[in-house]
């Protein structure tokens, strides 16, 4: 079993993942770190339940806060060795932006963060059964080269920066599928929408806005 909760943060959303343990998925921004604690309470639980900390992928806002969570307790943490430079060094790595909103919002974004050194270096498309949850990782390049998401037994998935909901990180409209403001490569991140959509999941989680229903990703994204 593998039950999703969205904690939602300042610009990003981070993912309680429940099984027999629980995985926290993404970090948010830097200081964030007491908002996650309080999520966590909320469902009874404190850092020392989870068994894994697992990053989407490299940017400031989805690793921006473990390094806080790791001083108050040791958890280990995972990332795709794609995207491992940007946790080993705090840095976002180039971003490349797409279209005049991503021009403006980016010196916002492109800020460094506490950097960390991951336990785990995601090289193969593992099962996270091993860390109590019966859900299974899928390479997903194109916002980072290292970017990854997370399909769950309940038909669920968590597709980080894949797509985005709604504008301005989800304020608005936060069910409308689209591209996210920065991709490393469009043909790429196509590629890996088609890849999620072959699974039968009926909702995607992502890092900004959401939750996607699978009919109106279809309907933004048609195959052809
Ligand atoms: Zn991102
Ligand atoms: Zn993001």
């Amino acid at each position: 079993m593998a039950k999703i909760t969205q904690i939602k943060l300042s610009i990003s959303n981070c993912y309680l993942l429940q099984g027999d343990r629980n995985i926290l998925i993404d970090t948010g921004n830097p200081n964030e770190a007491q908002k996650i604690i309080a999520a966590l309470a909320k469902q009874g639980l404190t850092l020392q339940d989870i068994s894994l900390i697992l990053h989407t992928h490299g940017h400031a806002d989805h690793c921006g806060s473990t390094q806080e969570l790791l001083h108050t307790h040791k958890i280990p943490t995972a990332i795709h060795v794609a995207d491992r430079f940007m946790s080993d060094q705090g840095t976002n790595g180039e971003i490349k932006t797409k279209g005049i909103t991503a021009f403006l919002v980016k010196p916002f974004i492109n800020k460094p963060y506490p950097a960390f050194v991951a336990d785990l270096i995601i090289d193969e498309e593992i099962n996270l059964h091993e860390f109590g949850v019966d859900a299974k990782i899928q390479f997903t390049p194109g916002h980072t080269q290292g970017s990854i998401s997370i399909v769950t037994d309940r038909n669920e998935a968590i597709i980080g920066d894949l797509l985005m909901g709604g504008i301005l990180g989800g304020r608005f409209f936060s069910d409308r599928p689209d591209y996210h403001y920065f991709m490393d490569s469009i043909e790429q991140v196509d590629q890996s929408i088609r890849k999620m959509l072959n699974f039968r999941a009926d909702t995607f989680f992502v890092g900004h806005g959401g939750p996607l229903k699978r009919k109106a990703i279809e309907a933004k994204f048609p195959i052809n």
